[in-house]
């Protein structure tokens, strides 16, 4: 059944969801009478980061059980907006476009940039209050001259254009001396940080590591100490024969639910050959990597009412985790927001087990 077709006698889904946040604080029978067992938690520890989460499902809830705010219905072309075509010139100029005419994918320096230029990257002031000067790159991959276009929507070979662009501006920045890492990432709708309509990614350079893949880094660089193998390579092997987590597969790439998710229907994209740094991403993978994505995006879609999501690009500095770490991309729809909890101690709570949403993804993608 389609969530639509249920709406008739269901209760607004924000009443819905309040509900059951207050079901699941006074357990699912109310006061008074808490049978002891029927809100049992796991804690999963993701081996990648050694963080712990907390996995609660809501039980008898629907795994997409969420606040879904109904998408506009949008022109082709926007006369107002600075990536349609037509309004080139209100951009900086560009850094990349494919093809040449008419193009499908633009690159352009972000206009709004926290970070800008290459310089001087020296730390100065007493240890307790360092600073140093804000270089760095911010770029906008504008993904189609369609202004309503969707990721899973677009024919095979736009995508591929994309995860070109990516990997082209990707090698172009990392080798920059004052580059110490560059995100690859896709903020999708308002509650994923955008309110820039127009189908577009980012691709950003730091002056500084990036916390989270220097976690990563350690952690891996810890295991590969103790096994001699590569986390992920192993995490890999271990999912694909498990097999409850996994949704999908095409040529060397697979997705899955990872084990200790961290958030609802967290999906990851990962090569199934080692490989750390995404510039090392070769011609021969370009298009099933672009299928994954796209058909991983749509069955999100489908799944759980087109949320709004963040994907992400992991990839290790060219110069570090040669063997250690595998480049890999993370989808995270934006179906519950952090709290108080999850922003204090780091430890998310999933409310949908990575199983079920396993078993949802693989039915979106047989629609
Ligand atoms: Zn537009
Ligand atoms: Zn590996």
């Amino acid at each position: 059944m389609t969530p639509s077709a249920q709406s008739g006698t269901e209760r607004h889904p924000l009443a819905r969801k309040e509900a059951s946040l207050h079901t699941w604080a006074l357990g699912s029978q109310g006061p008074g009478s808490y049978d002891g067992t029927s809100n049992m938690s796991t804690l999963r520890q993701d081996p990648t980061t050694r963080h712990w989460v907390i996995l609660a499902p809501r039980r008898g809830a629907r795994p997409h059980d969420h606040v879904s705010i109904p998408r506009q219905v949008l022109p082709e072309r926007d006369e107002s907006c600075p990536f349609c075509p037509g309004n080139e010139g209100q951009t900086p100029p560009e850094l990349l476009r494919i093809p040449d005419d008419p193009w499908k994918v633009r690159v352009v320096p972000n206009l709004y940039a926290a970070l800008q230029g290459d310089g001087d990257i020296e730390r100065t002031g007493p240890p307790l209050f360092r600073e140093m000067p804000g270089v760095g790159e911010a770029e906008v991959v504008v993904e189609s001259p369609r202004h309503d276009m969707r990721l899973d929507e677009m024919a095979l070979e736009d995508v591929q254009h994309i995860v070109r662009a990516w990997r082209e501006r990707y090698r172009a920045l990392i080798d920059k001396p004052h580059v110490q890492a560059v995100m690859v990432f896709k903020n999708f709708g308002p509650m994923a940080g955008t309110s820039l309509i127009h189908p577009h990614s980012q691709v950003v350079a730091i002056p500084v590591n990036s916390p989270r893949l220097l976690r990563r880094l350690d952690v891996a660089t810890s295991y590969f100490d103790d096994t001699g193998h590569c986390v992920y390579d192993d995490l890999v092997v271990a999912e694909r024969a498990a097999g409850v987590r996994m949704v999908d597969g095409r040529g060397r790439f697979v997705a899955f639910e990872p084990f200790a998710s961290s958030s609802p229907f967290e999906t990851w994209i990962c090569p199934t050959f080692h490989s750390s740094s995404f510039d090392e991403l070769e011609d021969g993978d370009v298009s099933d990597l672009a299928w994954m994505l796209s058909s991983t995006v749509g069955a999100i879609r489908r799944a759980c009412d087109d949320p709004d999501y963040n994907l992400v690009l992991y990839s290790a500095p060219s110069d570090k985790g040669e063997d250690i770490f595998l480049w890999h991309v993370r989808i995270l729809p934006k179906l519950s927001q952090p709290a108080g909890f999850e922003l204090g101690s780091a430890i998310g709570i999933n409310t949908v087990e990575p199983e079920a949403a396993a078993e949802e993804l693989r039915k979106a993608l047989a629609v």
